[in-house]
């Protein structure tokens, strides 16, 4: 998908609305649009990679930084003492519907485990 498709770019270029909770050079935090827990927001790169299949060595630096955002956005909104999840989807049977990477910040009551 080229980047001039994909909607988490236009939302890193502010050409589509989100409620953003954070962002630096490298990463924004917003609220998913359709929150599946108290807390659901999504952390991305600002550069485009479509999956975490299509990351490279490259991204190594922009991978780990994500991560750490995840964690500094946890914190943030007080889920560090009770839990949370990260999830990443990767692919159809990953169930990824945008092909812009992404993490999944999931937090705000006891999530149940396997995940469907
Ligand atoms: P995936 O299914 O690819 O792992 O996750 C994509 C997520 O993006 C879904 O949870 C979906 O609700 C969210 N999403 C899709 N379109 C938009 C949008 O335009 N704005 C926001 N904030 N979230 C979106
Ligand atoms: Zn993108």
């Amino acid at each position: 998908m080229a980047t001039s498709d994909c909607i988490f770019c236009k939302i890193v270029e502010g050409e589509i609305p989100s409620t953003k909770v954070y962002e630096d050079e490298h990463a924004i935090a917003f609220q998913d649009l359709y929150p599946a827990a108290p807390v659901h927001i999504l952390v991305i790169p600002k550069k485009h990679i479509a999956s975490l299949d299509a990351a490279t060595k490259e991204d190594q630096e922009r991978l780990g930084h994500l991560l750490l955002t995840v964690q500094r956005v946890a914190r943030e909104q007080g889920l560090d003492q009770k839990g949370y999840r990260v999830v990443n989807n990767m692919g159809d049977d990953g169930g990824q519907t945008v092909h812009h990477i992404h993490f999944h910040l999931l937090g705000g009551r006891s999530l149940t485990w396997p995940p469907g």
